[in-house]
């Protein structure tokens, strides 16, 4: 269980202890590389991962899947992926005959999720899986129960616990700079565009603005925290005459009750923009703003009655949170080891999820 094991190596630094661990292991490898499959060549996929690829010391782009014939062939041509590592949906599994692949990125609507997992983990394949992990807690555990099974390793697209500034905020929060831990918030959100997309269908999203971005504020709660919480209280409100709130929820805040006596607070939005984390002890806060953005993160510490002093925190394990994803899986199943973020995480996130959307929906204190 995640928290057995993250207490058994000393909270929620473990990320980072592991993180530099990998990053220390490198070089004792030979710059081995393994060999991702991507699932889905969309904005994120093509924009943010796929051009990380150069920058990976252990991870190399053998091969891609996706349902538009001129994006295998656009991007295969970029990417010098031979004709026969190229696949359709439809011919996925067949995947499981080509030694090149040995880790599947699926970076697909969150519906498609758990089905593309379970494809790959029966094909033999590691799992790097996008958040959110699925669209419900069920789906998780049927990925984790796929991949156990086949032995292979799952990791959530969780960025940034590779992320310097997050680290280093996970740290500190750990080793006690700013006393003990008595208030944590989180806020995510952006303004959803086009009503016609598919983060506002439900059937392929799986919910509003929890399942895409909330889900960071969950996170980051939980990884500020370093423990899990046991209540939840959440209330939403959704414009439903908002051609982009038809079928899924705009803003949710709720509380966390943990068992310290730590409060949390989060919100996700559709409708505001929000990337920031702060936690505040009996001795200081840390801030971080933007928190888990793709780039110019900002982090604000302030001990005691210290003046507030701008941190730049010591360099993260590669040579960005993505480049630095894509290797630690590559070294965990190199190393036949847990990635810091498996499958445990992503359920987790699932359970709290349905808490909050329960709790919002009757309007009650949910006891976890
Ligand atoms: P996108 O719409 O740009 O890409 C989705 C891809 O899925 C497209 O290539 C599309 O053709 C394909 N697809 C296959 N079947 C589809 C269907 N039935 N309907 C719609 N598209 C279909 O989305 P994205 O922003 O790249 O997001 C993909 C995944 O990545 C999501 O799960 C999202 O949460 C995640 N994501 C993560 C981050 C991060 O920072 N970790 C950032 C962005 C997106």
């Amino acid at each position: 269980m995640l928290l057995d094991r993250r207490t058994a190596i000393g909270g929620l630094g473990a990320a980072a202890i592991t993180a530099a661990a990998g990053a220390q292991l490198v070089g004792n490898r030979g710059g081995r590389k393994l060999g991702y499959a991507i699932v889905g060549l969309g904005y994120y996929a093509t924009r943010q991962i796929m051009p990380q690829f150069a920058n990976c010391t252990h991870s190399r782009l053998t091969a891609l899947v996706s349902g538009t014939p001129e994006k295998l062939e656009k991007f295969g041509a970029e990417y010098k992926i031979p004709v026969a590592s190229r696949y359709s949906y439809a011919d996925f599994d067949r995947i499981r005959d080509n030694p090149d692949v040995d880790i599947v990125y699926v970076v697909l609507p969150n519906s498609m999720h758990a089905e593309y997992t379970i494809r790959a983990a029966r094909a033999g394949k590691h799992v790097l899986c996008e958040k959110p992990m699925a669209i419900s807690s069920a789906e998780c555990e049927a990925m984790i129960a796929a991949c156990r099974a086949a032995g292979r390793k799952l990791m959530i697209g969780y960025r940034s616990h590779f992320e310097p500034h997050n680290i280093e905020a996970m740290r500190l929060a750990r080793t006690g700079a700013i006393g003990k831990r008595r208030y944590v918030q989180s806020e995510h959100g952006f303004s959803a565009g086009d009503p016609k997309q598919w983060r506002l269908k439900r059937a392929l999203s799986g919910g509003g603005s929890m399942m895409d971005i909330g889900i960071y504020s969950v996170q980051a709660l939980r990884y500020m925290a370093g423990e899990e919480p046991i209540a939840v209280t959440a209330t939403e409100h959704t414009d439903r005459n908002d051609p982009r709130f038809r079928e899924v929820e705009d803003r949710i805040a709720w509380s966390f009750l943990y068992p310290s006596g730590l409060i949390g607070q989060g919100l996700s939005s559709y409708s505001s923009h929000h990337n920031h984390i702060r936690l505040t002890g009996d001795n200081g806060w840390i801030d971080l703003e933007p928190g888990t953005g793709y780039d110019g993160h900002r982090m604000i510490v302030r001990r005691g009655w210290d003046a507030p002093q701008d941190i730049k925190p010591p360099p993260g394990p590669g040579k960005n949170q993505f480049a630095a994803q894509l290797d630690h899986l590559a070294i965990s199943a190199l190393e036949n080891r847990e990635p810091i973020v498996a499958g445990a995480e992503g359920l987790q996130d699932l359970r709290l999820i349905e808490a909050i959307y329960r709790s919002a929906k009757e309007g009650r204190t949910i006891r976890l």
